[in-house]
């Protein structure tokens, strides 16, 4: 049976944004009671919610949202499972043991972050990839890591962010604060990652899905 989980945080006022980013607004414009419709206006950060984050974001002259073909985007991916490993530091074994030699072009990282979610333990507690095991993703030609966590950078570098300029110096598309992946039972499924398609984007809010054969 065929089963679609949805993997994207509900955008909504008040929700977790990263210190100095924008606060989401959603201001309703339209009523029923005087123009007879809805409509509202949204204000959003480009690394808003479940969001992708393109080359552009830390490489100048790097690729950006509009520039990202779909098929980079969607396609068969594969869960790795880290939530009951109790190191933080994601190394290259540590990979390669989760992924027990399937494909990973396509990875979610699944930590359960979202149990963090409300305060700044979110970002503070954050598990991380080490520089050997981004070598081995990029060795093993991947394109796209998502994860439900804020960053695949240790919070200890988020001043410098050397992991995220190495994956995005080669191209890889980064999904970041994705919600849900424990729904996800398959190691394998086809993933949708959606993001708006905003001219010259560093980034932009994404709808994703996993596409479960359970
Ligand atoms: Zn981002």
């Amino acid at each position: 049976m065929t089963r679609i989980v949805d993997l994207t945080m509900t955008l909504e006022e008040g929700m977790v944004t990263y210190p100095g980013h924008p606060h989401v607004e959603i201001t309703q414009l339209a009523r029923f009671g005087y123009e007879g419709k809805e409509t509202r206006k949204i204000t959003l950060g480009t690394h808003t919610g479940t969001h992708i984050d393109a080359p552009r974001h830390y490489i100048e002259g790097g690729k950006t949202v509009d520039d990202i073909p779909p098929e980079v985007l969607c396609g068969p991916a594969r869960l790795l499972n880290f939530a009951e490993w109790p190191d933080k530091a994601i190394s290259a074994s540590m990979l390669a043991q989760a992924a027990h030699g399937g494909s990973v072009e396509r990875v979610l990282l699944r930590f359960d972050g979202e149990k963090r979610l409300g305060n700044m333990d979110y970002y503070n507690w954050q598990p991380f990839l080490t520089k050997n095991a981004v070598e081995w993703l990029l060795d093993k030609g991947c394109k796209l890591v998502g994860m439900d966590t804020p960053m695949p950078d240790s919070p200890d570098h988020k001043d410098t962010m050397p992991i995220h300029k190495i994956l995005l110096g080669a191209g890889v598309v980064l999904v970041e604060y994705m919600v849900n992946l424990k729904s996800i039972q398959a190691e394998t499924f086809q993933l949708i990652v959606a993001p708006l398609k905003i001219k010259d984007g560093d980034g932009a809010p994404a709808r994703c899905f996993a596409i479960c054969n359970d």
